[in-house]
C-alpha cells in the first residue's frame, strides 16, 4: 500500500480542512516514515525476499514497534496530542490522530499475516499484494476518491498552487508505479536510506505540500452566516 495512504491524507481534509495536507499526509503515514528508522537502529527488521508475494519483495519479519496495531494507537496518541498541543482544536486532532492506526488497517489488506496485533502479538494481513489486479484497483480508487474529497472543499489560490497540486499527485502516482516495476532494491540499508525520502512530505515552508497548498473553500454555513449577519445589520 503506498498511494492507498496517500489518499487517506487527502480524504481526511475533508473532515478537517484547517489541518495542512502535509500533516495528513505525515499522519497517514507516519508508521512508514519512523519504520526506516528502526530498522536502521537495528531494532526491527526485513528481509528482501522476491517473490514472497507477487507485489512485494519484502519479508516484514519484525516490526513491532512501527508497525504493531497496539503501538499504532500509541503513535496516533503522540502525534495527536502533538498536534492538540500546537493547534489547540479536538476535532482536528482528532482527525490526525485517526489517520495514524489508518495506516494499520490499509496495511492490513495487502501486507502478508506480518502484522502484530502488539508486540509479539498475533499477526494477520490479508495478503492482497499477491493479486495484481485487486490491489491496483483498490488503491487507485483510495488515492482517487481521496483527490475528489480534497477538490471538493479546497480550491487553488493560484496557477501555481492549481499546477504543483497535480504534479504531486502525479509525483506520487508516477512514484508507486516505479516502486512496483523496481523489483527487489539491492540490501536493506540502501533501502531504509531510500524509504526516509518520504520524509518530504513533512509539512514546511518551501515543501513539496505547502507549495501545492490549496485554499480552503468558504463552507456554505459561513456564507450563510455573513449574509444574514449583514443583512440583520
Ligand atoms: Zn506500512
Amino acid at each position: 500500500m503506498f498511494i492507498g495512504h496517500f489518499g487517506v491524507g487527502l480524504a481526511a481534509k475533508k473532515l478537517a480542512p484547517r489541518t495542512s495536507l502535509g500533516t495528513l499526509f505525515f499522519a497517514a503515514q507516519f508508521l512508514d516514515l519512523i519504520w526506516p528508522i528502526f530498522l536502521l537502529l537495528g531494532l526491527e527488521h526485513v528481509r528482501i525476499a522476491p517473490g514472497i508475494t507477487r507485489m512485494s519483495p519484502f519479508d516484514f519479519c519484525d516490526y513491532p514497534i512501527s508497525h504493531s496495531l497496539l503501538t499504532s494507537v500509541g503513535w496516533a496518541l503522540l502525534v495527536g496530542g502533538l498536534y492538540y498541543a500546537i493547534r489547540r482544536n479536538w476535532n482536528d486532532a482528532l482527525i490526525v490522530g485517526l489517520a495514524v492506526p489508518s495506516h494499520w488497517v490499509l496495511d492490513l489488506l495487502v501486507h502478508r499475516p506480518d502484522l502484530p496485533l502488539w508486540p509479539g502479538g498475533p499477526k494477520f494481513g490479508w495478503g492482497l499484494w499477491n493479486y495484481w489486479v485487486p490491489e491496483i484497483v483498490l488503491e487507485v480508487a483510495i488515492f482517487a476518491t481521496g483527490i475528489w474529497l480534497y477538490l471538493d472543499i479546497t480550491r487553488a489560490r493560484d496557477h501555481i498552487g492549481r499546477y504543483a497540486f497535480w504534479a504531486l499527485m502525479g509525483f506520487s502516482f508516477i512514484g508507486w508505479v516505479a516502486s512496483l516495476l523496481a523489483g527487489a532494491p539491492p540490501g536493506v540499508r540502501s533501502m531504509a536510506w531510500g524509504a526516509l525520502s518520504m520524509w518530504i512530505v513533512i509539512p514546511g515552508r518551501g515543501g513539496p505540500t505547502n507549495i501545492a497548498k490549496q485554499s480552503r473553500k468558504i463552507p456554505e454555513s459561513i456564507r450563510a452566516r455573513n449574509f444574514t449577519s449583514s443583512f440583520l445589520r
